[in-house]
């Protein structure tokens, strides 16, 4: 492919980073650059504590066991998302309740959140998609607690009590795999620290807190090593400048596609994701095959989790899924990563002007 649908960027300072990692002789988690990176978090994210982790999944698992969701217990959240949203709650045997998503943002749609609300229900997880934030006013309206699904948020939203965000190859700042808990509610803060290493009181133990370190409550291995959060700070250094070459390029995908197919409603803040949405299931096969003989790489998301083979044993569906059913049939992401040239935009769109106007 001439114009592939992402690619690694590197902001030049990550191997430096990664030697000086190896020749500290501390590889294992929570080192100096483990500890840079969620100080740069908490302060431009923002949040009271940030968690590195291994990746975002990881880091809703950890938000899951922290609201110590379990069996009996509903979690309300988009179909249109990545299988993690709902996954990490699976894992802890709570039953996932799918609702719609607007179709002017794509997130959760929180008129369609009142129907689903019963007494069993533990929380409200909305997916940021493309960056573009779900209208938190309105689900905080709920009075139920706030998960965040921000894996492709960063620097797009301000987190609420808490939200995983992803450092996945595919998202604007990567280190490969990657991800962090941003926790802003006192509440969860302690017990965030000891869920991250394994259920034990480690930290604490380390700034001389305590004076054994065990067994202390049900957690797991979340923290990434440090060559991992070594290549991670050198690109969250350069996060905001990497942020704002995504939007721009988004901005430019938007401008010269006016009038030439439907685009989406809201501007993305972070420039996470250009999509398009095309008239049918057939006409997107039909474009990513013209646009792949022209070099083009164009990718699409998501099979709803309502309809998944694993949203049907372990969720429940509440209400229509049209918006989610027609979304997923016919949206299509075009390349964007934070290096590509306005030339390489200004083909992508050219081409599928091209294909449009037949
Ligand atoms: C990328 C992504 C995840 C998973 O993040 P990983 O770091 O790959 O585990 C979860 N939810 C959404 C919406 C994502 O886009």
């Amino acid at each position: 492919m001439t114009i592939p649908f992402r690619r690694v960027h590197l902001t030049g300072r990550e191997l430096a980073y990664v030697s000086e990692a190896v020749e500290s002789g501390q590889l294992s988690g929570d080192g100096p650059f483990t500890r840079r990176c969620e100080a740069w978090l908490e302060a431009n994210a923002p949040c009271t504590r940030a968690f590195l982790t291994h990746s975002g999944t990881a880091a809703l698992e950890m938000a899951a066991i922290l609201c110590d969701a379990g069996p009996g217990d509903e979690i309300i959240m988009p179909s249109f998302t990545f299988p993690s949203t709902a996954n990490a709650f699976v894992l802890r045997g709570a039953t996932p309740v799918f609702v719609d998503v607007d179709p002017a943002t794509l997130c959760i749609d929180p008129a369609r959140v009142a129907n689903a609300v019963t007494a069993k229900t533990k929380a409200i997880v909305p997916v940021h998609y493309a960056g573009v934030s779900a209208d938190m006013d309105a689900l905080r309206a709920h009075g139920l607690l706030l998960i965040e699904d921000a894996a492709q948020a960063l620097l797009a939203v301000r987190p609420g009590a808490m939200a995983a965000v992803s450092f996945h190859e595919t998202k604007n700042v990567s280190a490969g795999e990657g991800g962090a808990l941003l926790v802003n509610d006192e509440r969860f803060i302690e017990r965030a620290e000891v869920v991250r290493e394994k259920g034990t009181n480690r930290a604490a133990f380390m700034r001389g807190e305590v004076e054994r370190y065990e067994w202390v409550e049900r957690g797991s291995s979340f923290a990434p090593g440090e060559l991992s959060a070594a290549f991670l700070l050198a690109q969250l250094e350069e996060a905001h400048a990497i942020t704002a070459r995504c939007v721009a390029i988004w901005n430019r995908y938007h401008t010269l596609l006016d009038g030439v197919v439907e685009r989406p409603r809201a501007a993305s803040p972070n420039g996470h994701i250009y999509y398009v949405l095309l008239s049918s299931e057939d006409a997107r096969r039909r474009v990513i095959d013209e646009l792949a003989q022209h070099g083009i790489q164009a990718v699409f998301h998501y099979v709803p989790l309502h309809s998944a083979p694993a949203g049907l044993r372990y969720g429940r569906t509440s209400g229509s899924m049209e918006v989610t059913e027609d979304v997923s049939r016919r949206l299509l992401r075009l390349p964007l990563w934070p290096e590509m040239s306005d030339a390489q935009v200004e083909a992508v769109a050219a081409a599928l002007a091209g294909i449009a106007r037949r």
